[in-house]
């Protein structure tokens, strides 16, 4: 495997960052994650406003162009020989003191890794997956900005915890006005009276590039799409639920803790999203990013 770090393609032992690097002390950087289908990276400039938007709301200046970044990306699926995969996309606010001013950081660095990735067993894919309620409370947007996809995931992996504790694979977060707000790495929707439903940006969430196409295929669709604000107690009587997510791409909710959620098993409107949905990503097709 080659990994592309700072201009360079390394073997994945020569892939180091030092210990002195804010993201190794502090978790101080933004990340994206893509998916390859066919050989593509798909929604590539989405992926790329996106990190341009988090890398600029934490002050950090990204140390390459947003086109010179696309072109690395394709180079490390290339040298890879990656069709079907995931890259990871991460810049790092770079050497600085033990200190935490990110200004006395000398220049971000950049990594890209592409390799496999399966999140949820195929079989859950077909069937649906059973889910929590995580008791650990969504990052208030007054305290972190939800639409920055930083380096900070602890708020996520509590949540993870969680969830594995309770043994199934993902919990979703309530914000702490007691919504709905996603999962730990994927965006949640319900189906109520054949309009989809997804917690608004107000909610505190990452703007997945996953939400936005779903969104774009459901108006396809001409079903209802809102984005709308809704409590555990309103999920629990939706007709349907999935989430959204580049890992994750879409997934039928069928149980949330003991109660299982519409008729148990995926609904009409989340195939018919499945299946729409594998079919958009063959045509190229791009979804702005619009935060
Ligand atoms: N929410 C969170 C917290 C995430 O980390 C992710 C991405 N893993 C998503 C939502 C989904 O976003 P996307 O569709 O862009 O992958």
């Amino acid at each position: 495997m080659k990994i592309w770090l700072d201009g360079k393609l390394v073997g994945r032992h020569d892939a180091k960052l030092s210990v002195f690097d804010h993201a190794t002390l502090y978790g101080d950087g933004v990340f994206e994650g893509l998916r390859v289908y066919g050989g593509d990276v798909f929604q590539a400039q989405a992926h790329l406003d996106r990190l341009a938007y988090s890398a600029q709301q934490i002050r950090l200046e990204l140390p390459y162009s947003l086109a010179q970044l696309a072109e690395a990306m394709d180079e490390c699926v290339r040298v890879n020989e990656i069709s079907q995969g995931y890259i990871r996309l991460v810049v790092t606010r770079g050497v600085g003191l033990l200190g935490l001013n990110p200004f006395n950081c000398s220049k971000a660095s950049v990594f890209i890794v592409a390799d496999q990735i399966e999140l949820y067993p195929e079989e859950m894919y077909a069937n649906g997956m059973p889910v929590i309620i995580a008791k650990t409370v969504r990052t208030s947007p007054r305290m972190l900005n939800p639409k920055v996809k930083s380096l900070n995931y602890l708020n996520s992996t509590l949540a993870k915890i969680e969830a594995i504790d309770a043994g199934v694979l993902e919990a979703l977060m309530t914000n702490e006005h007691g919504n709905l707000a996603e999962g730990t790495g994927d965006n949640i929707f319900i189906v109520r009276d054949g309009a989809v439903v997804t917690p608004p940006a107000e909610a505190g969430i990452l703007l997945g590039i996953t939400r936005g196409v779903v969104m774009h295929l459901a108006r396809k669709m001409e079903l209802g799409v809102l984005e709308e604000n809704f409590t555990p107690a309103e999920l629990l009587a939706a007709d349907e639920c999935f989430l959204t997510g580049t890992a994750a791409e879409i997934i039928a909710v069928i149980k949330v803790g003991q109660k299982p959620l519409g008729e148990g098993q995926p609904g009409p409107i989340t195939k018919k999203l499945q299946a729409a949905f594998g079919q958009f990503v063959a045509t190229g097709e791009q979804v702005p990013y619009n935060v």
